[in-house]
């Protein structure tokens, strides 16, 4: 129990990180928010919020020997981080896993839970008003919501909207197709290939009317920007040898060292080390990340151990529309509705996640 760890970031890999090495380290996890926040079932919440009582799920009951400091990270050197209030957490390793933001109300602004909260209740008693709504992108967070609300909301025109010709163009495109046909057949438009020119807010839904590539305009009651998340990449930003790549990503060489900071790691949405910014990708890194603490803490070198090796082109990805319904590419084959639903779709994850923080599930 040496070693010092600090993790930066209790998401999806700094959470799932700091428990996994709770037993064979002194670990501190740097975590501003009072709740994990489950992204998949936020997306469900719009329509049932309900469910926020499991998605947020308070980080108390997470470790039993390492502790979790509420506190956002201000700066990284070789010995420790420097919290925003000052204070030092002194470490050997340390994981920048700063995570992505994204639209509301799928992730907090920051550290406000409690604003998560109530924006979830006041877009939701929107759309409940709503007779159309227009989504703008069809990642899986576009592609997901127009099913929630399809399944839940029958009487709405839903319309989803992407520049791509396609659902999903860069998995086999059998995965599209097959989307596209049941979010048709569930009453959901589709309008592909077209931009949405004048988007008014990249982060908040509202009112208003979209004018489209092919000049149409399109009057919505509410529409929901579904337009990818961005990396909070800050506290790298200041660190030497770093390198940007796209929605604000900072790459990792592939020992997931973004900087000459031979013992800084980042990993998860912040770190563009080849994956997507999914939890299937933190699912594959998390192993790799918790075998090269360890070995490092035996006294290995870390070019004595394997690089990380990312999905590539085999990346899951599960495509629940609502409920019942939904697509997946399961590495080989797409399955349909009953193994999306059974996988991911009826429980969304959350008895899992649950769990993992220290809750019944
Ligand atoms: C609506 C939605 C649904 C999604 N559904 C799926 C899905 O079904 N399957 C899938 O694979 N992926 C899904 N994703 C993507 C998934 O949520 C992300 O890949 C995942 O959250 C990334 O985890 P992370 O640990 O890198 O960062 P995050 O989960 O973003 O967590 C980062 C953490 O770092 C903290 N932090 C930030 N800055 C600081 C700082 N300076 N100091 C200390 N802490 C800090 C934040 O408070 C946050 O808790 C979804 C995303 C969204 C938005």
């Amino acid at each position: 129990m040496s070693q010092k760890i600090a993790i930066i970031g209790g998401g999806y890999l700094g959470s799932e990180l700091a428990k996994s090495l709770d037993e064979v380290a002194q670990v501190t996890l740097i975590e501003p928010r009072s709740h994990f926040v489950h992204s998949p079932a936020m997306i469900r919440a719009v329509v049932d919020p309900s469910l926020l009582d499991r998605a947020l799920i308070p980080y108390d009951g997470l470790l039993k020997n390492g502790r979790i400091v509420v506190a956002k990270a201000a700066g990284i050197d070789a010995t420790g981080v420097t919290l925003d209030d000052r204070t030092r957490v002194e470490a050997d390793q340390i994981v920048v896993a700063t995570g992505s933001g994204n639209a509301m109300p799928f992730k907090p602004h920051g550290a406000d839970i409690a604003g998560l909260w109530a924006d979830n209740q006041r877009i939701h008693q929107q759309l409940k008003a709503a007779q159309s709504v227009g989504i703008v992108g069809a990642g899986a967070v576009g592609t997901e919501l127009a099913g929630e609300i399809a399944h839940a909301m029958p009487g709405k025109k839903v319309t989803l909207i992407s520049s791509d010709d396609t659902l999903f163009p860069t998995m086999p495109p059998k995965l599209g197709r097959s989307l596209a046909k049941k979010l048709s057949k569930a009453g959901v438009t589709l309008l592909l290939g077209q931009r949405a020119e004048n988007l008014e807010s990249m982060t908040e839904p509202y009112a208003g009317s979209l004018e489209l590539t092919d000049g149409s305009q399109h009057d919505f009651d509410l529409i929901f920007p579904a337009i990818g998340s961005r990396a909070n990449s800050e506290l790298l930003e200041a660190l030497n040898g770093v390198e940007k790549s796209n929605a604000n990503r900072i790459k990792v060489d592939p020992w997931m060292r973004p900087s000459t900071l031979p013992n800084v790691f980042a990993a998860g949405d912040v770190a563009d080390g080849g994956d997507a910014m999914t939890i299937v990708a933190i699912s594959r890194q998390l192993p790799w990340l918790k075998a090269a603490l360890i070995g490092l803490a035996q006294g290995k070198t870390l070019e004595g151990i394997k690089p990380y090796k990312p999905w590539g082109n085999r990346a899951p990805i599960l495509v629940p529309l609502g409920p019942k319904l939904g697509s997946s590419f399961l590495g080989v084959f797409i399955a349909g509705n009953f193994l999306t639903s059974r996988i991911k779709g009826k429980d969304l994850f959350l008895t899992k996640y649950n769990k993992l923080l220290g809750r019944k599930g």
